[in-house]
């Protein structure tokens, strides 16, 4: 049942079916492009990557921040038999050159904002070419890919072994993989999602999480444009931004990360804004306080008639990348009314799941949590050049063994414990940072907080250590965190020390750095 198309197929379908209506809107300038205007441009890149001598298979990179280009460039380049690796904006030239040797890219797409970075990185890998979208001296623009007057390109897609694209894992746990996404893998995971979240015609989207990340790339780029909707861009987070586009551009849906509900929860300007476009925010990437959910939807609802949903997904790049999301309301199995607070819902359709316990490696008993292993189409191809990761992470019979902990109720709905590696190890248990971290937002004196297990060298025992970051006015002490926690929490998950910081490091997709708190 999957459409046996290639990832542009759809755009160019909306193309022809709604040419008027508005694909991509800039959040901040307004500008326009329609989904006709999408259609040809997606055609015109294509013909002028093939004249400029880029083959099926050829890897092109793409270097810039959330546009309405951004998408262009995306199915451009898929639409030529290209694979786009997308780069993240924050990377420093060393970083740039990593993904540009470990991807092969022939072409690098950027802005002349980060023209500097890229020239750097090119320093040390070499490419064909590196194409300017707003115009630099000595580059090519988006407009002269634009006007190219070649022929429109036809390749021959096998999308069930066709790379679109090779986006890099966000690096949390190590150095990031260069994950392998065919045609087929998008597509899958862009049908597999329509019978949960029925995004239609009408649905105005709001894309502040990057394009560059897996989430931003196949909800944003691709699902919320194949059915046709409109999708407003903003190039960053920026509070006030988000809330004004919201407002401004009666947007129906957003797609965020737990950071933003964060604010949404806890800041006062949103009090300011009239959010009642809005029907679903649905948090993925990282795992989400249930009551910080609970408390954005609440203040969200607060005088609305239908008020927005506030629903969580589950993903990661080597699933394309969602497996599980709680649905729409109206598409809850029958006889349920709610999910469980904080799960991230069930496994979407053509989606198998175990729970294999890591002492035993057999299944968990029932209520009881394990890895979460993952098998259906939208499982990647593999991780490109590293035959030893992708022999670790992808069994032979197609299990993708994602890393992270996970229960199911009796209903099929699961929840998300924490990461296998995350996890500290405590007097022969398993506390997860993500619950602690999760009491400690819940103390309106806390802005934010993270939580790592650090080493003692007397026992060897990892103990949990909070990083906290005050809330504005506030003198909390360290004693008072201690105590907050500890009347909350089973003994053996008490936070041991607490150091105050100004900000929690976050990536760009609004996962906690925790490596960034072990370094410090
Ligand atoms: P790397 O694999 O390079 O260390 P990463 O795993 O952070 O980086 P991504 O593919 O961006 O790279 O993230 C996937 C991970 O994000 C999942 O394995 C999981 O740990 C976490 N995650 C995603 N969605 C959720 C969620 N709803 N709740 C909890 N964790 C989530
Ligand atoms: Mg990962």
């Amino acid at each position: 049942e999957i459409p046996d198309l290639s990832v542009p197929a759809f755009v160019l379908a909306a193309g022809r079916d709604r040419p008027d209506a508005p694909a991509l809107i800039d959040g901040l300038k307004g500008d326009v492009i329609t989904h006709g205007q999408l259609a040809g441009y997606v055609d015109r890149l294509a013909a002028s990557l093939h004249e400029r001598g880029l083959r099926k298979g050829d890897v092109v990179a793409v270097f810039c921040p959330n546009t309405i280009w951004y998408p262009v460039v995306f199915h451009g380049i898929a639409a030529a038999g290209c694979v786009m690796s997308p780069i993240n904006s924050l990377y420093t030239p060393e970083e740039i050159a990593f993904q540009l040797r470990d991807s092969g890219a022939k072409v690098v797409i950027t802005i002349s904002l980060f023209l500097d970075r890229v020239q750097a990185a090119v320093e040390k890998k070499p490419v064909d070419e590196i194409i300017v979208m707003d115009g630099a001296e000595g580059h090519a623009s988006l407009i002269d890919l634009l006007s190219s007057q070649a022929p429109s390109v036809q390749v021959d897609f096998d999308p069930a072994d066709d790379l679109v694209t090779l986006p890099y894992s966000s690096g949390t746990t190590g150095l990031p993989k260069g994950v392998m996404l065919t045609h087929r893998n998008l597509v899958a995971n862009v049908s597999q999602c329509r019978p949960l979240i029925a995004l239609g015609e009408e649905e105005r989207i709001i894309a502040v999480l990057p394009f560059f990340h897996i989430y931003g790339l196949t909800v944003l780029m691709n699902q919320g444009l194949a059915w046709g909707g409109a999708v407003v861009t903003l190039p960053r987070f920026d509070l006030e931004d988000f809330l004004r586009t919201i407002q401004d551009h009666k947007i129906t849906r957003a797609f965020v990360a737990p950071p933003i509900l964060l604010a949404l929860a806890k800041h006062p300007l949103v009090d300011q804004y009239d959010l009642s476009s809005l029907t679903s925010i649905l948090s993925g990437a990282a795992p989400l306080d249930a009551d910080l959910a609970m408390a954005a939807q609440d203040r969200l609802r607060k005088g609305a008639a239908d008020g927005v949903t506030v629903a969580q997904g589950y993903g990661m790049t080597e699933l394309s990348p969602v497996s599980h999301t709680t649905p729409d309301p109206e598409n809850l199995p029958s006889g349920l009314t709610d999910v469980p607070k904080g799960s991230v819902g069930f496994a979407i359709p053509n989606t198998e799941c175990r729970l294999v316990s890591s002492e035993t490696g057999t299944d968990a008993a029932p209520g009881e949590s394990g890895e979460l292993w993952v098998r259906g189409p939208q499982v990647m191809k593999g991780y490109l050049n590293n035959a030893a990761a992708t022999a670790d992470t992808l069994d032979d019979e197609g299990w993708l063994h994602t890393g992270d902990v996970a229960v199911v109720d009796e209903h099929g709905c699961y929840t998300v414990v924490d990461r296998v590696k995350e996890l500290i190890k405590y007097k022969g248990y398993q506390v997860a940072p993500a619950e602690l971290e999760a009491v400690l937002i819940g103390n309106p004196d806390i802005a934010d907080a993270a939580v790592i297990g650090v080493k003692d060298e007397a026992t060897g025992e990892e103990l949990p250590k909070a990083f906290i970051v005050r809330a504005p006015g506030s003198s909390i002490s360290e004693q008072e965190v201690m105590d907050y926690a500890a009347s909350r929490l089973a003994p053996h998950k008490k936070i041991r020390a607490v150091e105050f910081i100004d900000a929690v490091p976050k990536s760009a997709a609004g996962k906690i750095l925790r490596k960034d708190l072990k370094n410090r």
